[in-house]
Protein backbone atom coordinates (compact mmCIF):
# COMPACT_ATOMS: atom_id res chain seq x y z
CA UNK A 1 0.00 0.00 0.00
CA UNK A 2 1.01 3.45 -1.15
CA UNK A 3 1.28 6.73 2.14
CA UNK A 4 -2.40 8.50 2.23
CA UNK A 5 0.01 11.76 1.95
CA UNK A 6 2.20 10.96 -0.50
CA UNK A 7 3.73 8.10 -3.15
CA UNK A 8 6.35 6.30 -1.20
CA UNK A 9 5.33 2.45 0.12
CA UNK A 10 3.94 2.64 3.24
CA UNK A 11 5.19 1.29 6.47
CA UNK A 12 2.06 1.22 8.71
CA UNK A 13 -1.99 1.26 8.38
CA UNK A 14 -3.12 3.02 11.56
CA UNK A 15 -6.30 1.57 11.41
CA UNK A 16 -8.08 4.26 14.18
CA UNK A 17 -7.73 6.68 11.45
CA UNK A 18 -7.45 4.65 8.26
CA UNK A 19 -4.63 6.85 7.22
CA UNK A 20 -1.29 4.71 5.83
CA UNK A 21 2.03 6.05 6.48
CA UNK A 22 5.17 5.99 4.70
CA UNK A 23 8.40 6.08 7.31
CA UNK A 24 8.88 9.79 6.59
CA UNK A 25 4.87 10.62 7.42
CA UNK A 26 4.51 8.49 10.48
CA UNK A 27 7.72 10.50 11.87
CA UNK A 28 6.16 13.66 11.45
CA UNK A 29 2.89 12.57 12.93
CA UNK A 30 4.47 10.82 16.11
CA UNK A 31 6.39 14.08 16.57
CA UNK A 32 3.70 16.90 15.96
CA UNK A 33 2.05 14.95 18.03
CA UNK A 34 4.13 14.42 21.25
CA UNK A 35 4.92 18.26 20.44
CA UNK A 36 1.11 19.32 21.03
CA UNK A 37 1.15 17.12 23.70
CA UNK A 38 3.80 18.39 26.19
CA UNK A 39 2.58 21.94 24.81
CA UNK A 40 -0.84 21.60 25.16
CA UNK A 41 -0.88 19.91 28.47
CA UNK A 42 2.09 22.34 29.56
CA UNK A 43 4.05 19.64 30.83
CA UNK A 44 7.74 20.89 30.68
CA UNK A 45 8.52 25.10 31.16
CA UNK A 46 10.85 27.07 30.07
CA UNK A 47 14.17 26.70 31.58
CA UNK A 48 12.98 24.12 33.83
CA UNK A 49 15.34 21.00 34.72
CA UNK A 50 13.48 17.11 33.72
CA UNK A 51 15.00 14.16 34.99
CA UNK A 52 13.98 11.11 32.57
CA UNK A 53 13.80 8.02 33.90
CA UNK A 54 15.74 5.78 31.39
CA UNK A 55 15.32 1.62 31.49
CA UNK A 56 16.70 1.02 28.00
CA UNK A 57 13.46 -0.23 26.69
CA UNK A 58 11.64 1.22 23.77
CA UNK A 59 9.65 3.57 25.58
CA UNK A 60 11.98 5.23 27.54
CA UNK A 61 14.58 5.63 24.79
CA UNK A 62 11.86 6.97 22.28
CA UNK A 63 11.10 9.34 25.29
CA UNK A 64 14.68 10.49 25.55
CA UNK A 65 14.79 10.70 21.93
CA UNK A 66 11.75 13.35 21.65
CA UNK A 67 12.89 15.11 24.59
CA UNK A 68 16.40 16.01 23.34
CA UNK A 69 14.56 17.35 20.00
CA UNK A 70 11.93 19.20 22.17
CA UNK A 71 15.38 21.12 23.97
CA UNK A 72 16.09 22.13 20.33
CA UNK A 73 12.74 24.42 20.36
CA UNK A 74 13.10 25.91 23.43
CA UNK A 75 15.93 25.88 26.39
CA UNK A 76 15.14 23.19 29.73
CA UNK A 77 17.61 21.44 31.13
CA UNK A 78 17.84 16.86 31.27
CA UNK A 79 19.04 14.54 33.37
CA UNK A 80 18.73 10.48 32.75
CA UNK A 81 18.01 8.01 35.48
CA UNK A 82 18.77 4.52 35.09
CA UNK A 83 17.44 2.35 37.62
CA UNK A 84 19.62 -1.40 38.34
CA UNK A 85 17.35 -3.60 39.92
CA UNK A 86 19.65 -6.71 39.96
CA UNK A 87 17.82 -8.77 37.35
CA UNK A 88 20.10 -11.35 35.98
CA UNK A 89 19.34 -12.01 32.55
CA UNK A 90 17.98 -9.08 31.51
CA UNK A 91 18.70 -6.02 33.42
CA UNK A 92 22.64 -5.84 32.14
CA UNK A 93 21.13 -5.46 28.53
CA UNK A 94 18.69 -2.82 28.43
CA UNK A 95 21.10 -1.10 30.88
CA UNK A 96 23.93 -1.48 27.50
CA UNK A 97 21.20 -0.09 25.29
CA UNK A 98 20.39 2.44 27.74
CA UNK A 99 23.71 3.86 27.96
CA UNK A 100 24.74 3.32 23.78
CA UNK A 101 21.57 5.42 22.99
CA UNK A 102 22.02 7.93 26.00
CA UNK A 103 25.50 8.69 24.63
CA UNK A 104 24.45 9.07 20.80
CA UNK A 105 22.00 11.74 22.46
CA UNK A 106 24.77 13.45 24.52
CA UNK A 107 22.43 13.06 27.68
CA UNK A 108 24.18 12.76 30.89
CA UNK A 109 22.92 10.00 32.85
CA UNK A 110 23.13 8.73 36.83
CA UNK A 111 22.92 4.76 37.49
CA UNK A 112 21.20 3.64 40.46
CA UNK A 113 21.26 0.20 41.81
CA UNK A 114 18.98 -1.20 44.39
CA UNK A 115 22.55 -3.35 45.46
CA UNK A 116 23.90 -0.09 46.05
CA UNK A 117 21.33 1.42 47.88
CA UNK A 118 19.22 -1.19 50.18
CA UNK A 119 22.39 -3.52 50.17
CA UNK A 120 20.30 -6.62 47.78
CA UNK A 121 19.75 -6.85 44.63
CA UNK A 122 15.57 -7.71 43.25
CA UNK A 123 16.44 -11.43 43.00
CA UNK A 124 17.73 -11.36 45.91
CA UNK A 125 14.64 -9.87 47.27
CA UNK A 126 11.91 -11.98 45.15
CA UNK A 127 14.37 -15.00 45.92
CA UNK A 128 11.31 -17.13 47.60
CA UNK A 129 8.79 -14.84 46.45
CA UNK A 130 8.69 -14.56 42.39
CA UNK A 131 4.98 -13.39 42.45
CA UNK A 132 5.93 -10.22 44.22
CA UNK A 133 8.53 -9.33 42.64
CA UNK A 134 6.65 -6.54 40.38
CA UNK A 135 5.18 -4.82 43.46
CA UNK A 136 8.95 -5.16 45.21
CA UNK A 137 10.58 -3.72 42.04
CA UNK A 138 7.51 -0.92 41.48
CA UNK A 139 7.79 0.68 45.20
CA UNK A 140 11.60 0.22 45.52
CA UNK A 141 12.32 2.06 41.87
CA UNK A 142 9.94 4.97 42.08
CA UNK A 143 11.60 5.40 45.54
CA UNK A 144 14.99 5.68 43.98
CA UNK A 145 13.69 7.79 40.79
CA UNK A 146 12.10 10.08 43.08
CA UNK A 147 15.00 10.46 45.39
CA UNK A 148 17.68 10.97 42.39
CA UNK A 149 15.39 13.27 40.87
CA UNK A 150 14.68 15.71 44.54
CA UNK A 151 18.79 15.40 44.74
CA UNK A 152 19.36 16.69 41.13
CA UNK A 153 17.10 19.29 41.66
CA UNK A 154 14.64 18.47 38.80
CA UNK A 155 11.62 19.88 39.17
CA UNK A 156 9.72 16.90 36.47
CA UNK A 157 10.29 13.40 36.75
CA UNK A 158 9.40 12.01 32.81
CA UNK A 159 8.91 8.15 32.72
CA UNK A 160 7.91 6.42 29.40
CA UNK A 161 4.44 5.31 29.92
CA UNK A 162 2.71 4.35 27.32
CA UNK A 163 -1.33 3.98 26.06
CA UNK A 164 -0.98 -0.05 27.00
CA UNK A 165 0.57 0.44 30.61
CA UNK A 166 -2.13 3.40 31.48
CA UNK A 167 -5.19 1.43 30.20
CA UNK A 168 -3.68 -2.24 31.77
CA UNK A 169 -3.60 0.03 35.22
CA UNK A 170 -6.51 1.61 35.46
CA UNK A 171 -8.54 -2.07 34.48
CA UNK A 172 -6.08 -3.63 36.99
CA UNK A 173 -6.31 -1.19 39.78
CA UNK A 174 -10.18 -1.81 39.28
CA UNK A 175 -9.78 -5.43 39.20
CA UNK A 176 -8.11 -5.26 42.73
CA UNK A 177 -10.31 -3.27 44.15
CA UNK A 178 -7.77 -0.67 44.88
CA UNK A 179 -10.24 2.31 44.82
CA UNK A 180 -7.67 4.64 46.53
CA UNK A 181 -4.29 3.82 43.97
CA UNK A 182 -7.94 4.03 40.85
CA UNK A 183 -8.42 7.33 42.26
CA UNK A 184 -4.81 8.99 42.50
CA UNK A 185 -3.87 9.82 39.00
CA UNK A 186 -0.80 10.78 38.20
CA UNK A 187 0.30 13.87 40.27
CA UNK A 188 -1.89 13.42 43.13
CA UNK A 189 2.14 12.33 44.82
CA UNK A 190 2.91 16.00 44.25
CA UNK A 191 -0.41 17.55 45.65
CA UNK A 192 -0.18 15.71 48.94
CA UNK A 193 3.84 16.33 49.30
CA UNK A 194 6.51 18.73 48.42
CA UNK A 195 9.04 15.66 48.91
CA UNK A 196 7.79 13.96 45.56
CA UNK A 197 8.51 15.10 42.09
CA UNK A 198 5.85 16.03 39.83
CA UNK A 199 5.76 13.14 37.46
CA UNK A 200 4.99 13.84 33.54
CA UNK A 201 4.15 10.75 31.09
CA UNK A 202 4.21 12.18 27.21
CA UNK A 203 3.84 9.02 25.75
CA UNK A 204 0.69 8.34 27.57
CA UNK A 205 -1.29 8.49 24.90
CA UNK A 206 0.77 6.81 22.26
CA UNK A 207 0.29 2.85 21.79
CA UNK A 208 2.94 0.46 22.28
CA UNK A 209 2.65 -0.80 18.60
CA UNK A 210 3.69 2.68 17.17
CA UNK A 211 6.35 3.41 19.43
CA UNK A 212 7.69 0.23 18.75
CA UNK A 213 7.65 1.60 14.95
CA UNK A 214 8.75 5.18 15.88
CA UNK A 215 11.90 3.75 17.30
CA UNK A 216 12.44 0.61 14.64
CA UNK A 217 12.16 3.48 11.98
CA UNK A 218 14.79 5.84 13.94
CA UNK A 219 17.51 2.95 14.43
CA UNK A 220 17.01 3.70 18.59
CA UNK A 221 19.21 1.33 20.31
CA UNK A 222 16.91 -0.02 22.64
CA UNK A 223 16.65 -4.03 24.09
CA UNK A 224 13.23 -5.68 23.65
CA UNK A 225 14.10 -8.60 26.19
CA UNK A 226 11.12 -9.72 28.97
CA UNK A 227 12.09 -9.25 32.53
CA UNK A 228 11.95 -13.18 34.00
CA UNK A 229 9.60 -12.01 36.79
CA UNK A 230 7.05 -10.56 33.90
CA UNK A 231 5.36 -14.10 33.52
CA UNK A 232 4.02 -13.65 37.77
CA UNK A 233 2.24 -10.55 36.48
CA UNK A 234 -1.41 -9.74 35.86
CA UNK A 235 -0.30 -7.09 33.64
CA UNK A 236 0.38 -9.04 31.19
CA UNK A 237 -3.34 -11.28 30.71
CA UNK A 238 -4.56 -7.34 31.34
CA UNK A 239 -2.73 -6.29 28.34
CA UNK A 240 -3.71 -9.42 25.95
CA UNK A 241 -7.76 -8.59 26.90
CA UNK A 242 -6.92 -4.89 25.99
CA UNK A 243 -5.62 -6.02 22.64
CA UNK A 244 -7.58 -8.07 21.23
CA UNK A 245 -10.54 -5.75 22.30
CA UNK A 246 -8.62 -2.96 20.17
CA UNK A 247 -8.62 -5.64 17.47
CA UNK A 248 -12.49 -5.75 17.66
CA UNK A 249 -12.90 -2.05 18.54
CA UNK A 250 -9.98 0.22 17.46
CA UNK A 251 -9.95 3.09 19.89
CA UNK A 252 -10.69 1.40 22.81
CA UNK A 253 -7.78 2.21 24.38
CA UNK A 254 -7.98 5.30 23.81
CA UNK A 255 -11.76 5.69 25.24
CA UNK A 256 -10.57 4.22 28.22
CA UNK A 257 -7.93 6.24 28.86
CA UNK A 258 -9.36 9.73 27.59
CA UNK A 259 -12.89 8.42 29.41
CA UNK A 260 -10.89 7.59 32.99
CA UNK A 261 -8.73 10.98 32.71
CA UNK A 262 -12.46 12.85 32.43
CA UNK A 263 -13.47 11.10 35.90
CA UNK A 264 -10.53 11.36 37.74
CA UNK A 265 -11.49 14.84 38.93
CA UNK A 266 -14.38 13.46 40.65
CA UNK A 267 -12.67 10.34 41.49
CA UNK A 268 -9.53 12.49 43.54
CA UNK A 269 -12.73 14.59 45.53
CA UNK A 270 -14.44 11.53 46.49
CA UNK A 271 -11.77 9.15 47.65
CA UNK A 272 -8.42 10.42 48.06
CA UNK A 273 -7.63 12.70 51.73
CA UNK A 274 -6.50 16.13 51.01
CA UNK A 275 -2.92 14.99 53.15
CA UNK A 276 -1.81 12.01 54.96
CA UNK A 277 0.67 11.48 57.72
CA UNK A 278 4.65 10.97 57.74
CA UNK A 279 5.73 7.54 57.47
CA UNK A 280 7.17 6.34 61.47
CA UNK A 281 10.31 4.82 60.50
CA UNK A 282 11.56 7.20 57.69
CA UNK A 283 9.22 10.12 57.55
CA UNK A 284 8.48 9.65 53.86
CA UNK A 285 4.47 10.42 53.08
CA UNK A 286 2.29 7.70 53.69
CA UNK A 287 -1.27 6.70 54.34
CA UNK A 288 -0.57 3.71 56.37
CA UNK A 289 2.05 5.01 59.40
CA UNK A 290 4.68 2.68 58.04
CA UNK A 291 5.24 3.07 54.01
CA UNK A 292 5.46 0.23 51.39
CA UNK A 293 9.11 1.28 51.24
CA UNK A 294 10.33 0.38 54.81
CA UNK A 295 7.68 -2.84 55.06
CA UNK A 296 9.72 -4.20 51.94
CA UNK A 297 13.03 -3.42 53.34
CA UNK A 298 12.06 -4.89 56.99
CA UNK A 299 12.46 -1.96 58.92
FE1 LIG B 1 10.25 -4.97 37.68
FE2 LIG B 1 8.10 -6.52 37.14
FE3 LIG B 1 8.99 -4.75 35.34
FE4 LIG B 1 10.43 -6.93 35.88
S1 LIG B 1 8.36 -6.88 34.96
S2 LIG B 1 11.21 -4.83 35.66
S3 LIG B 1 10.04 -7.16 38.08
S4 LIG B 1 8.12 -4.28 37.37
ZN1 LIG C 1 4.37 9.62 2.86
Amino acid sequence: MKCSRCRKDAIYFQRQSGQYYCGDHFNTHFIKKFMRGVREEQLIKKNEKVAVAVSGGKDSITLAYLLKKLQLRYPFQMEAIIIDEGISGYRNLTLDAAKAQLERLEISYHIESFKDNFDKTLDIFVENNKENACSTCGVLRRYLLNKKARELSCTKLATGHNLDDEGQSVIMNLMRGDIIRFSRGQNYYKKISDKFVERIKPLRYFLEKEIVIFALNNKLIFDSSECPYAVYAMRGEVGKFLDKMEDLRPTTKYSLLSGYDKILPALNKCFIPESIGACKICGEPTMDGVCMGCKILGK
